[in-house]
């Protein structure tokens, strides 16, 4: 479907990629996509051209590393946006590297930095802003600009957040910028992620829906997405 999603192992791509071009201070955009997700850029090409720009599209979802096995181009192993977000923030709480945390409510923006506090009390916070904004709203990109971080944590939901990286990415001379979808939730203890079983089971999509019931129509396009792998019809 025209999405060129890496294939490497999570550790692989920290330790081969990202933690030497964060070093590098090089500009790093990552999306991570979900079934969803790439439903949504073959109805939009401006969308499919947000998601292509990025550097690295991690397989978020049993539905892409599934698929990858039925059209014999093998994902080796889902990376999910979540963990991989938290193995960054424990990176940069080691290196003395700073993050901003862009996106979600002001109440769970508040509580996930109190949260960030406790679980890595060295972290540098440069800074977190609400993701209700618009996105021509110069005063939130200068505010992030102005506290120099490396690491960007977007969670404005898609294609949200893969629109204010690429319409701002250029204005900043580093950075690692990553959507995060609803990660801050989570962590701010709004949202539970599903239990290691139910993850284990690639299941994980499953207990979201039944726990956040208003999803039930994405799930359809999850459905919608398989089925044009089995018939072919990418
Ligand atoms: N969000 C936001 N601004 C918006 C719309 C959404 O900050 O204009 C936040 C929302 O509060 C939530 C996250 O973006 O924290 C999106 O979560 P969702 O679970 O929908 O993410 P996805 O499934 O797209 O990864």
């Amino acid at each position: 479907m025209d999405i060129p999603f890496l294939n490497l192992t999570q550790q692989q791509l920290l330790e081969k990629h990202l933690y030497p071009r964060i070093t590098e201070e090089k500009k790093t955009y990552i999306v991570t996509a979900n079934p969803e997700i790439v439903m949504k850029a073959k109805e939009n090409e401006k969308y499919k051209g947000m998601v292509k720009q990025a550097d690295f599209i991690i397989p978020d979802g049993t539905g892409i590393v599934m698929a990858s096995k039925l059209i014999k181009q093998p994902i080796q192993e889902r990376v999910a946006g979540f963990d991989l977000m938290t193995h960054l923030i424990g990176y940069a709480e080691d290196q003395q590297l700073s993050c901003f945390f862009l996106g979600a409510s002001e109440e769970v923006s508040k509580k996930m930095v109190e949260r960030l506090k406790t679980l890595h009390p060295y972290l540098h916070i440069a800074g977190r802003h609400h993701g209700f904004f618009e996105l021509e709203d110069r005063t939130v990109i200068e505010e992030v600009l102005d506290s120099r971080p490396d690491l960007i944590f977007v969670a404005l939901g898609s294609p949200r957040q893969e629109e204010w990286i690429t319409k701002y990415f250029n204005e900043f001379d580093k950075g690692l910028f990553m959507g995060v979808g609803g990660s801050f939730d989570v962590i701010a203890g709004e949202v539970k992620r599903a239990p290691k079983l139910w993850v284990n089971l690639q299941l994980e999509w499953l207990y979201r829906t039944i726990k956040q019931p208003f999803r039930w129509k994405r799930i359809l396009k999850v459905f919608e997405f398989m089925f044009r792998i089995i018939l072919k019809k990418y």
